[in-house]
């Protein structure tokens, strides 16, 4: 039985439709096992269908174990499918449908009314499986592993591209289908934007470097950052690196299930505020990590979520003083009853390269 497909039945029985259909990549790759780029998911409270034209037949036959499919022809369109069905009310990702599909829904399809599922699916996909939580523990190994090579490379004259290029190469001969996100290399005063992806700056003795990156490995993704120094830590890189380390491994102490994702973050956010640098931490502590980089649930001063048990989620404060430079440190962790478990082993004592 695919329980996760069985979750999510219950969820929209509840809501009181009919059927669902869904067909964002990462919801219909998570109740389907497909990997294809185009399909719709369509859950009823009786039936699993998947539909997808010519090209995906033969590939979603294969992946979508307990899923009848169905295939959408000229002749045959999906809404023409979906009326075959005599619903009454379709559950659809308001987050994710366009304006236009939705009028296309709205117009085709015979006296049904759409219903938005709001957060069902992410609030379901939150909570991981052990094989999810293997995938993404594997998708964190190889981060691990990539950090340990770029601080053998990392010395003045390399550009911060150069770097990049190296983390997406080391990944993917390591097991990676690719990146995550598009990795961040922040170096000198650059490490003060917090999302400074890589630029054509060659790096120079005294800069902090931020490096910020992670893979996807059979779908789920990794997520982690360290801060380095190239030579000698100047007295304020010192003081900056140890004010967010200690932020980082107090919130990491305090992630449990049952916390909130405002609790979480504000346990380093009183750190760096009390130690003088509270408007220079100006993002939340940190997000879930699955199917997606960033998916629920959220650790911040607006994160009203509460932890539970096998949620996975990055624990991330930083400061960023402009034009002087910034630091971030970032685990991966697992959301244990008692505590967490870090999928994150590189290490953070602040290295100077
Ligand atoms: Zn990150
Ligand atoms: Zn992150």
């Amino acid at each position: 039985m695919n329980t996760k497909v069985e979750k999510f039945r219950k969820s929209i029985v509840e809501m009181g439709v009919d059927a669902a259909i869904v067909f964002k990549p990462e919801n219909r790759r998570y109740l389907s096992g497909f990997t294809g780029s185009a399909g719709y998911v369509v859950i009823t409270e009786k039936k699993n269908l998947f539909i997808t034209d010519f090209r995906y037949v033969q590939q979603s036959n294969k992946q979508c174990k307990g899923f009848e499919i169905i295939e959408h022809t000229n002749d045959r369109k999906i809404y023409d499918i979906l009326n075959e069905l005599g619903l009454k009310k379709l559950g659809f990702e308001d987050g994710f449908m366009t304006v236009s599909q939705y009028k296309d829904f709205e117009e085709k399809l015979n006296d049904v009314e759409l219903i938005p599922l709001k957060d069902t699916l992410p609030k379901i996909r939150a909570i991981k499986d052990e094989d999810e939580i293997n995938e993404i523990r594997k998708a964190a190994e190889i981060a691990d592993k990539t950090f340990e090579y770029i601080c053998g490379i990392l010395k003045p004259g390399i550009t911060e591209w150069e770097v990049s290029l190296e983390i997406e190469a080391f990944m993917k001969k390591n097991g990676a289908s690719g990146t995550s996100f598009e990795s961040i290399v922040a170096s000198g005063i650059r490490s003060s934007l917090p999302h400074g992806i890589a630029s054509h700056k060659v790096i120079e003795d005294g800069d902090f470097v931020t490096l910020d990156f992670g893979c996807i490995y059979n779908g789920y993704c990794s997520d982690m950052t360290r801060t380095v120094v190239i030579g000698k830590a100047s007295d304020k890189q010192k003081e900056i690196y140890n004010i967010v380390l200690e932020a980082q491994e107090a919130a990491l102490k305090a992630i449990k299930s049952g916390v909130t994702g405002f609790e979480a973050d504000k346990v380093a956010r009183d750190i760096i505020k009390e130690k003088g640098y509270g408007d220079y931490f100006g993002h939340g502590l940190g997000h879930g990590v699955g199917l997606e980089v960033h998916e629920s649930p959220r650790l911040s001063p607006l994160g009203k979520d509460t932890l539970r048990e096998n949620m996975v989620v990055t624990d991330e404060p930083g400061i960023y003083v402009p034009d002087f430079g910034g630091v971030r440190i970032e685990d991966l962790v697992v959301v244990k009853e008692d505590g967490c478990e870090i999928l994150s082993k590189s290490p953070k004592h602040l290295i100077e390269l």
